[in-house]
């Protein structure tokens, strides 16, 4: 049966800034699929937990700062702890600044680099670790952006970390198929969530990028939630490297 294919019963997901956004839709959908999920946040993921509150799975709550990357080995170990193995990472928490590129400080640059590209390697290396030890294979999934594929305005660590996002993707990818893992990326387009809340209350901008999206309309968490479980699933085995764009249309433009 296809959709058998489609199932995460009893899989064990990492999922990075799952408080909110994007990430706790992830886990969302993960944990309706089946998952167990280790959530890694720096603030208090209660409203997930909420949410998932379906007593059916396990949320286990991490914190941890992903600026740095010293914290990896820890989360590796809880998760280890409690479930006894991994089968999906997704690198979800990303930060964003903005400022016109003349200005733009190196403290701007250093941290959207950290946490949005540097992090999200060290979490694959240290999961893929993991996978192999394990004899299993297993999934990561990163999450890109449009910024992955085009310039963007006041923003040139984001599209800088997010193209690196998607180049390491392809890296990780062509390195780690041979052990049954599978390295692909969400690429979201224009998403309803803290990270463009200055976007939407700008007018301007909010109507240029309303008229720019086919489907006519800003994306929600949720759209992202069926991509990501299926790229976590075996009906993605033999996916490799690929960048989906689950955008309303943006980039056919
Ligand atoms: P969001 O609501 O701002 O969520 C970002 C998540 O990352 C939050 O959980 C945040 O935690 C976490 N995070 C940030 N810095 C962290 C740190 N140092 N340590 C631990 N966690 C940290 O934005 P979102 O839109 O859901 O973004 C999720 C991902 O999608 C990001 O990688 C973003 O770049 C990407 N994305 C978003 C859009 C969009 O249109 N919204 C489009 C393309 C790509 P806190 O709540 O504690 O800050």
């Amino acid at each position: 049966m296809i959709l058998n294919a489609f199932n995460l019963e009893g899989k064990v997901a990492i999922v990075t800034g799952s408080n909110t956004g994007l990430g706790q839709a992830i886990a969302l959908g993960l944990a309706q699929a089946g998952c167990n999920i280790v959530g890694v946040n720096r603030s208090a993921p209660e409203k997930t937990i909420d949410l998932m509150n379906d007593g059916n799975h396990i949320f286990l709550d991490i914190r941890a700062d992903l600026l740095k990357q010293d914290g990896i080995p820890k989360i590796i170990e809880k998760a280890l702890a409690e479930f006894g193995k991994i089968d999906i990472l997704v690198n979800n928490a990303g930060i964003i600044r903005r400022e016109d590129a003349i200005e733009f400080s190196e403290q701007n640059w250093d941290d959207v680099m950290s946490v949005n590209s540097k992090t999200a390697f060290f979490m694959s290396q240290a999961v893929a670790k993991q996978f192999i030890t394990q004899g299993t294979g297993g999934k990561i999934i990163n999450i890109a952006s449009m910024l992955s594929f085009q310039g963007g305005i006041r923003v040139p660590s984001y599209t800088a970390s997010k193209s690196a996002l998607m180049g390491i993707t392809r890296a990780m990818a062509n390195e780690w198929a041979k052990y049954n893992i599978n390295v692909n990326a969400i690429a979201p387009g224009y998403m309803a969530t803290n990270n463009t809340a200055a976007l939407r209350d700008d007018e301007k901008r909010n109507t240029a990028i309303l008229e720019r999206i086919p489907a006519n309309r800003w994306g929600k968490p949720e759209d992202i939630a069926g991509p990501c479980v299926f790229l976590a699933s075996d009906a993605a085995n033999y996916i490799n490297g690929y960048t989906v764009a689950v955008d309303g249309g943006w980039l056919a433009r």
